[in-house]
């Protein structure tokens, strides 16, 4: 029997004895589908029944604030990879945005982001990791299921995270912080606005995080070239701006502690103008940047 080649730990990801990044089946995950269903189904009978531009509006600026600020900034760059440092304060009113995006808390968010990090730089790892099947199969998979492992790896979350009681509770309660928000539009505009701004904005957040997290891993440019992976990320410059830097995938593989996503002034990076502009009134510091941090052919990419 050929010996297998060992599996490589991460940074919080380390394979127990038996560990496999491939086999595990994909199975219908109730609470998941029954809410992005409802949200979606909610988001429709707003449009239909309650157009409005005041309501569009609104819906708007709670994205740009929950997905840009809140996940992007908050959640992903500075909760999972302390890519930069920001005050206790901010850092909780930033990743309280990004728990509004409707998708997990901040230890879901560990989870979902660490274990699918650590399966794509396997030699190998199970499709719903790789998204290479098919785009509508991917769809069903990542808004309608989850991947159960057979043999799972160990999975270490720093104690800071899991036992801050302000993260505890964002957690317990993630899905019900909808319910000021709804409150608050309620008293702006009516149902119509819950619709929009609730149902609607949850929806589309959730398809076009995976829109993005689907092509962000099977088409586009790889820069950075590294072979021996299961999976690369590819960056979509076409999506810089509408997913605040995000789309730059294979950047952020290469480079996954950079605050930075795009890396030249055409690769266009809304998360990272917001943390220049945190850093110039002095809520950011220990910001990192490609130029510091370790690659191994970034000498390469630079010529
Ligand atoms: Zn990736
Ligand atoms: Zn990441």
């Amino acid at each position: 029997m050929d010996a297998k080649p060992a599996l490589k730990s991460t940074d919080r990801v380390t394979p127990v004895p038996g560990s496999s990044a491939v086999a595990g089946r994909v199975i219908w995950a109730p609470a998941k589908s029954l809410w992005f269903s409802a949200m979606a189904f909610a988001g429709g009978i707003g449009v239909i029944l309650y157009p409005s531009w005041q309501a569009a509006g609104v819906t708007l600026v709670l994205m740009l604030l929950t997905l840009c600020l809140g996940h992007s900034v908050g959640m992903h760059r500075l909760l999972i990879h302390r890519s930069f440092a920001a005050p206790r304060w901010l850092e909780y009113t930033l990743v309280y945005l990004g728990t509004l995006v409707g998708m997990a808390g901040p230890v879901g968010m560990f989870r979902i982001h660490e274990i699918r990090d650590w399966q794509q730089q396997q030699p190998d790892c199970h499709s719903f990791a790789k998204h290479d099947v098919g785009f509508w199969c991917d769809a069903l998979w990542q808004m309608h299921c989850e991947q159960v492992l057979d043999h799972p790896p160990k999975l270490h979350i720093e104690a800071h995270v899991t036992e801050d009681p302000f993260y505890q509770w964002l957690e317990a309660t993630w899905r019900w912080q909808q319910l000021p928000l709804a409150i608050a539009l309620y008293a702006m505009g009516g149902v119509g606005f819950v619709l929009w701004g609730i149902g609607l904005r949850i929806a589309v957040s959730l398809a076009g995080h995976w829109v993005t997290v689907h092509f962000a891993h099977t088409r586009g440019d790889r820069p950075f070239v590294d072979d021996g992976i299961a999976v690369d990320g590819r960056n979509l410059p076409a999506l810089g701006l509408v997913t605040f830097g995000e789309a730059f995938h294979n950047n952020h593989h290469a480079f996954p502690r950079s605050a930075r996503m795009g890396h030249t002034a055409r690769q266009l990076d809304p998360g990272w103008w917001v943390i220049r502009g945190l850093s110039w009134i002095g809520l950011a510091w220990n910001i990192q940047t490609p130029d510091g941090l370790e690659t191994p052919n970034l000498q390469e990419v630079l010529q």
